[in-house]
């Protein structure tokens, strides 16, 4: 029996040591400050305060103290991290190294061309590659997010609108399975959505989009939205006729790639007939995001889209001739640019880092790191089929969703992802598709080896048993996290950064 070797985690946080300002002793220090050589002068005293309770500690308390903090959160380095939507892979080290060289990480962004020729011409190899990778015309590196990649998308679809005098185009079309910054983008940029529903296979259903393209309403429709692969995972057997519905329409198709990990080598969305699309380079392309940035969110467009780009873009601006083997490259700024979106060049440590992964990796190696991607999730998807709903089960892209729940039980999908932290896991992504009840999306990314993915199927199988026979230990789950359930909705709305002590004396 598998599942009798499985057990949680001992509570490493037992015993905890007491918080730093319990191990405050009056005179005690952490450096050691050499004799002054210089005459002794007051502070301002308007400007000291002697109200900060601030603790005193030795180095080496101080030392625990963050160490044990960095300790309290998961993170790929120290487990599984399967959240739909968010490939959480692992990063290779050589690229945060590659990201922190003097020249790149000192160079000031101000430098004239002629002194950044090496970090223009690093910019211009990604645009390039990029571009191959999806088939597009070309690309912008400046959206620091997968969500501003979107927002410059849009607005460079109500930009070339604008200018060819289509201003009543103001609708976007969006299924019920797009990521939820989609619809979020649309209305920050000034446009109103229209919701599709999906069809019971998972894919956008056909008859609706054409129902809303039809006759004089093909007049009004900007363009839509659609993320590829869905956030059910799955790849929308429609696909053509959805983008030639829509042109025909003479709207634009913008693709969010965030997911482009489950189709690197296999698909490209120009070719689809997509006009823009934006990756995420800190998905697919590596880069730590669990702390939530900086992001890159490169946008790649079609040919009639080139001139709307926002800038800057570099470009050659003097081929490589005579003295000089090498091309010299530039910032240039799109003829009928939406603008800036950003300070500077971009996330540049991001392009970096994504260089560095795609020259390390080459086009073969980019392929099977999507083959991979795709078949782990649907090994997953295979071994849990029978212990778990699918609403969907067909063969899946990069993730796949789950039904939280079970007919003979109250557990719930918040129940079981809590669980799943007693076993040293991260849980999936919870409640998101909207459209599946009790939804968990579930991504192991391409790094992972099978025994890692067993142990997860292990655990899962053993959880779906406990939903039955003991429920409660879903309910009161985790037991053996340093803080238990949270109430994560206040935790982001009223953040409390200071120890107690302290936000007392605050007070
Ligand atoms: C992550 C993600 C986004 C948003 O990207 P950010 O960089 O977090 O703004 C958009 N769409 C999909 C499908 C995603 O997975």
């Amino acid at each position: 029996m598998k599942t009798a070797t499985i057990e949680a985690t001992t509570n490493q946080y037992d015993g905890l040591e007491p918080l730093i300002y319990e191990l405050s002793a009056a005179g005690r220090i952490g450096v050691n400050l050499p004799e002054p050589d210089v005459p002794l002068s007051d502070l301002p005293a308007d400007l000291l305060r002697d109200d900060l309770n601030l603790p005193e500690v030795s180095e080496n308390e101080v030392v625990r103290h963050f160490v044990r903090l960095s300790q309290f959160n998961h993170a790929i380095d120290t487990g599984f991290y399967p959240l739909g939507s968010c490939t959480m892979k692992y990063n290779p080290k050589i690229n945060e190294d590659a990201a922190r060289l003097t020249g790149f990480a000192h160079l000031h962004p101000l430098t004239d061309v002629e002194g950044a020729q090496g970090a223009l011409a690093l910019m211009y190899q990604l645009q390039e590659w990029l571009a191959e990778i999806s088939g597009f015309a070309g690309v912008s590196l400046t959206p620091a997010a997968g969500a501003q990649g979107e927002f410059a998308g849009i607005l460079m679809i109500r930009k070339y609108h604008v200018d060819r005098g289509d201003t009543q185009r103001t609708k976007i079309l969006v299924p019920d399975s797009a990521h939820g910054t989609n619809p979020a983008t649309v209305t920050m940029a000034g446009m109103q959505v229209i919701e599709l529903p999906s069809d019971k296979e998972g894919n956008v259903d056909l008859e609706a989009l054409r129902e809303a393209c039809a006759g004089e309403k093909a007049a009004s429709i900007a363009g839509m939205m659609i993320t590829v692969p869905s956030t059910l995972g799955l790849f929308d057997r429609n696909i053509l006729p959805i983008v030639q519905t829509v042109h025909d329409a003479g709207g634009l198709m913008y693709m969010d790639g965030a997911n482009m990990n489950a189709l690197m080598g296999v698909v490209k969305p120009g070719e689809l007939g997509f006009d823009v699309m934006h990756y995420n380079l800190h998905k697919t392309f590596s880069t730590p995001h669990g702390g939530g940035g900086p992001g890159s969110g490169v946008i790649g467009v079609a040919q009639r889209l080139m001139d709307y780009r926002p800038g800057p873009i570099v470009d050659i601006i003097e081929e490589a001739a005579g003295d000089h083997d090498a091309p010299l490259y530039g910032w240039t700024q799109p003829p009928k640019t939406i603008g800036r979106l950003k300070a500077f060049h971009g996330n540049y440590g991001m392009h970096v880092r994504a260089y560095a992964y795609i020259r390390v990796y080459g086009g073969t190696g980019l392929n099977d790191v999507t083959r991979h991607a795709v078949l782990n999730a649907n090994y997953l998807r295979a071994r849990l089929k029978d212990h778990y709903k699918l609403p969907y089960p067909r063969i899946c892209g990069h993730e796949f969703v789950m039904e939280g729940r079970f007919a003979d039980s109250d557990v719930r999908a918040l129940d079981i992802s809590k669980r799943l932290m007693d076993y040293g896991i991260h849980p999936p992504t919870n409640y998101f598709p909207l459209i599946v009840p009790e939804a968990l999306l579930i991504e192991p990314t391409e790094t992972e080896t099978k025994q890692t993915l067993d142990r997860f199927v292990d655990v899962m199988i053993s959880i779906a048993g406990e939903a039955r026979e003991n429920p409660d230990i879903l309910h009161d789950a985790p037991h053996n996290t340093p803080v238990r359930r949270l109430d994560e909705v206040k935790a982001a709305k009223q953040l409390v950064l200071c120890c107690a002590p302290l936000m007392k004396q605050v007070d």
